[in-house]
């Protein structure tokens, strides 16, 4: 059966026959199908959907299309995913961090393609850091290390390779059972035992409705679930910007901060939330709260900045560099030309903080992409002085924009409007707004 065949099943609301779509997608992976054939079957299911049980298969047919990792006994297995948002640097800690706390991690991460850069746009800025594993290389660094962060590749789950071009070009991005089987088939291809999923929902997010965000959760969970990996997901605000820094090379610098047991204590808290969640699933005897508190000792006692030196001298960074690195990051970094800082133009308290027009302005300054093969400026981004629900007095900083390009009068203007000010005190709305986990593991 071709993919016009199948694409007739999804119209009517039927299931896929199984084997039909393995076949299918198969095929997709080796190259073999063409570009209308598979338009067509990518178009049914954006617009129609499909049961959950073509979607365990979609995503088991697109991990079978490429290299599996294959982990023999031995400490858990385990990664996140993040739907991301602006400043979300949690792999860069989170990995080491679960390393300290004994985990094996082979993270695999992406570039962005959006406002901002993703994970392995940030490891970029760290000279040597090199992020090109094969998944032998994978697992041998893992093996040696605790962690590993690698760019997707086409050795893991061509098939979404190949989909994920197609639907860019096709408007088919947006379709529940779509982006489930990418994401889940790429993190389940990593040999997993459990995975937590941030998935994250507000003004700068992916999923902007909190509905869309839990149905987008419910399906990664039971998806995966259903591929035999203990996982959840965590329903995370994204309105305002997390931690202090934004940008691919600043949010390395907050990352070390937070290494050091020091930093943002929003963003230690997101690390300490997702670790904590995935050291309960793996070891039945400890619950949320000692997962988290684990987390806290390995932040606290340099364990978790060791692991993360373990995995840059790992992947390619020179001793010395990555010494001066965790000492003083802007001196291998580097720090761009120009500093815009902004000041408050009356005294009162911050009600907002705009993360989409920050991104969107930092994105044009060459933070982030508008073309795949697009080339970031990494010293693009901000500091932030303050966070919602702070006083301000009048003329205190705000945040500073680091840029490379002179920014003109109405980007100076865009920078002002970012920062509301007002006098009503302001409740700081805590970033976890739900967990999700999978009906067959409730009690
Ligand atoms: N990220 C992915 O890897 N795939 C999608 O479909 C959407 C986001």
């Amino acid at each position: 059966m071709n993919g016009y065949e199948l694409a007739e099943f999804v119209a009517r609301g039927e299931p896929q026959p199984a084997e039909s779509l393995r076949s299918f997608i198969a095929k997709v992976g080796a190259g073999d199908v063409d570009r209308d054939e598979a338009t067509s079957w990518l178009k049914a299911v954006h617009e129609y959907g499909c049961p959950t049980q073509d979607t365990v298969v979609l995503t088991q047919a697109m991990i079978n299309s490429g290299a599996q990792l294959e982990w023999g006994d031995g400490p858990p297995v385990v990664d996140k995913h993040s739907t991301g948002g602006v400043g979300d640097k949690m792999s860069l800690m989170l990995a080491p961090a679960l390393a300290a706390c004994g985990c094996r991690v082979p993270m695999l991460a992406g570039r962005g393609l959006g406002h901002t850069g993703g994970t392995i746009d940030k490891l970029e800025s760290i000279p040597g850091f090199n992020c090109s594993l094969t998944p032998e290389e994978m697992v041998k660094a893992v093996n040696q290390v605790g962690a590993c962060i690698a760019v997707q590749n086409d050795a893991i789950a061509p098939a979404d390779g190949v989909l994920y071009a197609l639907r860019d070009i096709t408007h088919t991005i947006d379709s529940v059972p779509l982006i489930t089987a990418s994401i889940v088939s790429k993190k389940a291809a990593e040999g997993l035992d459990a995975l937590v999923l941030d998935v994250k929902t507000g003004k700068a997010a992916f999923m902007q409705s909190f509905e869309e965000a839990e149905t987008l959760a419910q399906s990664m969970v039971e998806t995966a679930t259903g591929l035999g990996i203990q996982t959840v997901a965590q329903i995370t605000a994204m309105t305002e910007p997390i931690g202090t820094h934004i940008g691919n090379a600043l949010e390395v610098i907050e990352s070390i901060e937070v290494l050091h047991g020091e930093g943002s204590q929003d963003t230690r808290d997101l690390v300490v939330l997702q670790g904590g969640a995935l050291l309960a699933m793996t070891d039945h005897e400890m619950s949320e709260e000692e997962g988290r508190r684990q987390m806290e000792l390995v932040l606290d006692n340099g364990q978790a900045l060791e692991a993360f030196k373990s995995m840059c001298l790992q992947q390619g960074v020179e001793a010395e560099t990555l010494q001066r690195l965790i000492k003083s990051p802007s001196t291998v970094l580097g720090t761009a030309p120009h500093q815009t800082t902004i000041l408050a133009r009356k005294s009162g308290i911050v009600q907002g903080l705009d993360a989409t027009a920050l991104a969107t302005l930092a994105r044009e300054h060459g933070a982030g992409r508008f073309e795949l093969d697009d080339v970031l400026d990494p010293l693009v981004g901000y500091i932030l002085h303050v966070a919602i629900g702070d006083a301000v007095d009048a003329n205190q900083p705000l945040l500073t924009f680091y840029h490379t390009k002179t920014i003109d009068e109405e980007e100076t203007k865009r920078l002002n409007l970012s920062v509301i000010i007002g006098s009503e005190p302001v409740e700081r709305t805590p970033r976890l707004l739900r967990v999700v986990e999978s009906s067959s593991t409730k009690p």
